[in-house]
């Protein structure tokens, strides 16, 4: 039987090259400061999906929800394997926390109808975990959570190891399932050279808008437009427009979505950069340890 994937891709601030002033005034995060990259777990969820479609045959679609920019994650899983590529983008989206970026993305996932969806345990920027199972509960599909390895597969049925950091289980579930991927599953294969030649050319609406403009900068708005349409036509017919899907075609309800659809408020965002005098050393014996402990019940910090 061959399995249609969905994998759920990020494009995220690399958090070990910033730049710059990491967090902006207002408490969100100054992404100009920080070079973007694929999500590192959605690589394994990919490299699984990928598997899953080596093995059985089927297709690999990757979705994500984000700003045009995000089309570069797209393209990379395309460069990988990937036969499709959706990106959800709507100023409406904006300023949507956990719950509401569920809900966006089970409305386009809820287009595809595949048999497994695939997420990373974890974004490194917003770090909840909270998606992948938030998109599983929405879409009222199972969930296995920390995947590390998919033992077996035949017909509705999946059987998958997972790593709990202190143990293993063996889950068998039934399909349609969502997967959340931990970077321990395997090693991403890297870009095909041949599928970086095809689709390096693949853009979305914008991306192409954008590149008319910069090479034609005497030209109005409409004949931006006009070019960018026949552009647009022309990757089209040759499977490189990345297709770009609003809330509206996903017939989402605007109350689960953006701010009025994310119960999270953030009061306060500190940093907090420990100095050395601020460090302790403990000494690496059985009494070290033991004082260090009756230290932190004394400050509370335990108990
Ligand atoms: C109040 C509030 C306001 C926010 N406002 C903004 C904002 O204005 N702009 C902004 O960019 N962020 C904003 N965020 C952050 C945003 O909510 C999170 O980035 C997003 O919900 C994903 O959560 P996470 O990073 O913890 O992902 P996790 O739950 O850790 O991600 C798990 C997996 O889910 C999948 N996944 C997660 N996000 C996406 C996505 N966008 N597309 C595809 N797959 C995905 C991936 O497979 C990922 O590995 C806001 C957060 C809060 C709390």
């Amino acid at each position: 039987m061959a399995y249609n994937c969905v994998v759920l891709v990020k494009q995220v601030p690399d958090t070990k090259r910033i730049t710059g002033q990491a967090m902006n005034e207002d408490g969100t995060v100054n992404r100009a400061a920080l070079p973007a990259i694929f999500n590192p777990e959605d690589l394994n969820a990919l490299e699984l999906a990928l598997n899953i479609k080596d093995q059985f045959g089927g297709t690999v679609t990757v979705m994500t929800m984000g700003l045009p920019a995000a089309a570069e994650v797209l393209r990379q899983g395309l460069y990988r394997g990937a036969d499709r590529a959706i990106l959800i983008t709507d100023r409406r989206c904006a300023a949507s926390d956990t719950l509401a970026t569920s809900y966006i993305l089970s409305c386009g996932v809820k287009k595809l109808n595949p048999d497994i969806v695939l997420c990373g345990r974890q974004a490194i920027d917003g770090d909840t975990a909270q998606v992948g199972p938030q998109c599983a509960e929405k879409l009222g599909i199972p969930q296995i959570t920390y995947v590390e390895e998919l033992i077996k597969l035949d017909g509705k049925t999946i059987v998958v190891k997972r790593n709990l950091g202190n143990g293993w289980q063996e889950v068998k579930g039934r399909l349609p399932v969502l997967l959340t991927v931990l970077d321990t599953a395997n090693e991403p294969r890297v870009c095909c050279a041949k599928r970086l030649m095809k689709c390096k050319t693949a853009a979305c609406g914008p991306e192409v808008e954008t590149q008319i403009r910069a090479a034609n900068p005497g030209a109005s708005d409409e004949q931006v437009k006009a070019m960018a349409k026949q552009q647009g036509e022309l990757l089209k017919q040759k499977g490189l427009l990345i297709e770009q899907w609003d809330l509206d075609m996903l017939n989402a309800d605007l109350q689960w979505c953006g701010r009025d659809g994310s119960p999270t408020k953030v009061h306060r965002i500190q940093s907090v950069v420990l100095t050395a005098k601020e460090s302790k050393s403990v000494e690496p014996t059985q009494a070290g340890v033991d004082a260090m402990i009756h230290e932190l019940i004394v400050d509370h910090t335990l108990g």
